[in-house]
């Protein structure tokens, strides 16, 4: 029976973030009204088949209508726009905005940082700074609002020779992750499909009285991509080699925009060593291993400064414990989705 109190108005339907969420929600009562890019493929006829869930088909730029559709009726909302769609400060706004005329109770917003705030050298990367921007718009507007910020999904990892987590399967059996993220440095690391759904829901269970205004680091494990190697090692029993490399390579044709995040993913941590989520909020008391502020470009100041006691990953864990570690990803999602995309290395 649902809740007639808790429907949730949700874009980009199909998208690893908000699946999560949809199948974690409706299992519970919630539902939900969510927009898709398309209603077709094994991920919407999932979603669709599950109680209590409308899917509206169609673009969000320049849309209102579908906007407001999504919206009608709901009290609550998690949004994950997507480049994909287009102009995602243009649709942010217009979802804030809706989201405002209806007074939704509680927004969840998938957010990106803008590196170039915290230091003048850093670059803003683009796929990331516009959702910062869409964030600031969405504090300006007084909605009752969350921020959650997604680590690098565990699921990015395939054998196609995708650029940036392309787990390379060399002709000896063993594996290769080559990238520009320096060799020690600890990334924060997310199984979206497993995670973000349970997580957001219990932010929602929680309420904005508890998050209004906050800065959440959906990220369940800090892992340098030597430690990353080595789990996949562990689980795939092969050898993994890590190998740092600044300049990303190339081989598939990839979505507009996204070379110039690549660009400038080499600069920001190929050549500077940035924190994946820069700024006091997520600023831990952990020490940096091997940090070299000449390398990194952080002043000894930014690089003592020690704002929050714990670890980053405390507030997922503590949102939801029972979370997927990379090495259990690797071991058991990994293998099936290679055979998904019709490899045969694991026979
Ligand atoms: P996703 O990448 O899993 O899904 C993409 C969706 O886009 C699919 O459902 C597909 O139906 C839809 N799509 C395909 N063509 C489209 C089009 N022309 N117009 C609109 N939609 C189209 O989605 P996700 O991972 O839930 O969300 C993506 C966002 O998450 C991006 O903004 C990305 O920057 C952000 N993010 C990703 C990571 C990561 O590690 N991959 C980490 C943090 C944030």
């Amino acid at each position: 029976m649902p809740n007639r109190n808790k429907t949730i108005a949700i874009v980009n339907g199909t998208g690893r973030q908000a699946a999560s969420v949809i199948r974690a929600v409706t299992a519970v009562g919630y539902a939900v009204r969510a927009q898709v890019h398309s209603i077709e493929g094994l991920v919407a006829e999932e979603l669709a088949d599950l109680p209590n869930v409308s899917l509206f088909e169609g673009p969000l730029l320049n849309n209102q209508v579908l906007i407001d559709t999504i919206f009608e009726g709901a009290q609550i909302a998690f949004i994950n726009t997507n480049p994909l769609g287009g102009d995602e400060i243009k649709i942010g706004k217009a979802l804030a905005n809706a989201a405002k005329k209806r007074n939704i109770q509680h927004f969840i917003y998938s957010s990106m940082p803008d590196h170039s705030i915290h230091n003048p050298r850093w670059p803003a990367l683009p796929l990331w700074a516009c959702k910062f921007t869409v964030e600031n718009y969405i504090r300006q507007l007084g909605l009752p609002a969350t921020f959650v910020y997604a680590g690098i999904y565990n699921n990015n990892f395939t054998s196609l020779p995708y650029p940036l987590f392309c787990m390379d399967f060399k002709d000896d059996g063993t594996l290769e992750w080559r990238a520009p993220f320096h060799p020690d440095t600890k990334l924060p690391w997310l199984d979206a499909e497993h995670d973000v759904g349970p997580a957001v829901l219990q932010i929602f269970k929680d309420g904005p009285g508890k998050w209004n205004g906050h800065r959440i680091a959906l990220a369940f494990e800090m892992l340098s991509p030597i430690q990353v190697c080595q789990a996949f090692e562990k689980a795939l029993e092969r050898p993994c080699k890590y190998v740092f490399q600044k300049r990303i390579e190339v081989k598939v044709p990839i979505p507009n925009g996204y070379r110039e995040q690549l660009a400038g993913i080499e600069i920001l941590f190929g050549e500077y060593n940035a924190p994946y989520f820069p700024g006091p909020d997520f600023e831990y008391d952990i020490r940096r291993k091997g940090s070299n502020d000449t390398i990194t470009g952080r002043s000894s100041n930014e690089a003592s400064r020690k704002t929050k006691a714990g670890k980053l990953t405390d507030e997922a864990r503590s949102l939801w414990p029972p979370y997927r570690s990379i090495y259990e990803y690797a071991k058991e999602a990994f293998v099936i989705e290679e055979e998904a995309n019709g490899k045969t290395w694991m026979i």
